[in-house]
């Protein structure tokens, strides 16, 4: 039956905690991953998701099937995180929130809707970007292309490039925008450069899609939300993915949602229906674990604010980490990777070329990507000035 298949290539990413996985060096580092890890090395259960946990199971509550588009509380929750409790387009009607597979889950479910709305089957992603955009929005008859992004010669973004892709896609391209925290490179675009990217937005009526997956974890729950809150208020019509894999250290729940930004009501309820449709072809219904531990710290006060402080915590320790990389760096004579503090989120495109991010795995165990994307938040105390001498050996070597 399945003779004539060949294998599909190794995932690269995986392909990498393989090869970590057999690395028997007792210094090795895995900065490759992309999970947040905590001051010890481990993926962190949150004490409020805990907490959460021991009230559901004390409850046995039962599993029945929920809602295709998920938890009628769970989606007001997550509305009102990424839009704000006072927004007038949720008082409106005019937001179609769906529970998600994540922020995974999110995308696939909008590229449905998006594939049913327009004839026009292109996007655009960020060169470089997470490699799942393209091949989620391929496998819903997408062609995929890349708009530029990322700037090497001046470690940032390259904005003069990306309006002028924009400038030349056709009416309702998608295309497929990082809210913050953009993975791989960790460069996000400034207040500016999003009015920018709004107005052509508007000008060549593009179909933006803002992927949120790191909401918090760049300045601050709401602040990272600035954005697409005022893009609402600008009467802007767009869709949002936003995941909780991160900020609650939920990956394997797989709980996130995606956000219809509608004209008005009607057209709301128009979508609101297309997006039970994917999301009863895709998967039937949405797990139920995840959304309901989410429902309760979101909707309780003293919960909510002490998630708010652990997720504070997390983000602060991320920046503290990048801060003890330059510092290291610095101690070691590399005084040019100053860039690694102004950017935000998990993740630090450092620069180093396919070669060096080799010659780091072979004589100094520490894993990156070969494009050279560094997991920031893998760093700790333990390993930084370790991981931070082994890039000043390669940069001289
Ligand atoms: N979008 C981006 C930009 C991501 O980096 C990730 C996770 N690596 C996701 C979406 C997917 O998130 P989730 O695990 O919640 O599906």
């Amino acid at each position: 039956l399945f003779a004539g298949l060949r294998a599909t290539p190794n995932d690269p990413i995986f392909g990498l905690t393989d090869r970590f996985n057999k690395d028997t060096d007792p210094n090795k580092v895995n900065l490759g991953v992309g999970m947040y890890q905590d001051a010890h090395g481990a993926v962190p259960l949150l004490k409020t998701v805990l907490k959460v946990e021991n009230g559901l199971d004390a409850q046995g509550l039962p599993r029945p099937y929920p809602p295709m588009d998920g938890l009628a509380d769970y989606n007001r929750e997550a509305q009102k995180l990424v839009f704000g409790a006072d927004s007038p387009a949720i008082a409106a009607g005019r937001i179609v929130t769906a529970q998600s597979l994540g922020g995974t889950g999110a995308l696939t479910v909008a590229a449905d809707v998006y594939s049913a709305a327009s004839p026009n089957h292109a996007a655009l992603v960020s060169s470089p970007t997470w490699a799942n955009h393209i091949a989620i929005l391929q496998r819903a008859g997408y062609t995929v292309g890349t708009y530029r992004y990322y700037d090497a010669q001046r470690h940032g973004v390259d904005v003069d490039g990306l309006l002028a892709d924009l400038s030349a896609a056709e009416a309702g391209t998608v295309i497929v925008l990082h809210e913050c925290c953009h993975n791989p490179t960790g460069y996000d675009l400034t207040r500016e450069q999003w009015d920018a990217v709004a107005q052509l937005a508007r000008d060549r009526r593009l179909t933006l899609f803002i992927d949120m997956a790191y909401q918090g974890f760049s300045e601050g729950l709401d602040e990272d939300a600035e954005t697409i809150r005022r893009l609402v208020a600008d009467g802007l019509t767009f869709v949002v993915g936003s995941s909780f894999s991160k900020n609650f250290s939920l990956y394997g729940e797989r709980i996130g949602a995606v956000h219809f930004v509608c004209a008005d009501a009607d057209e709301a309820e128009r979508v609101r229906s297309r997006v039970k449709t994917a999301a009863r072809e895709n998967y039937s219904t949405p797990p139920l674990h995840g959304a309901r531990i989410v429902t309760t710290i979101l909707s309780d006060e003293q919960l909510r604010a002490q998630w708010v402080e652990e997720v504070t915590a997390m983000r602060e320790r991320i920046k503290s980490m990048r801060r003890a990389l330059v510092d290291g760096l610095n101690a070691a004579g590399v005084h040019d990777m100053e860039f690694i503090n102004t950017q935000a989120g998990m993740f630090s495109y450092c620069g180093l070329s396919k070669e060096q991010m080799e010659l780091l795995r072979t004589e100094h165990h520490v894993y990156g990507t070969d494009a050279g994307r560094l997991c920031v938040a893998a760093l700790n105390p333990g390993n930084v000035d370790y991981v931070a001498t082994a890039i000043a050996a390669v940069r001289s070597a």
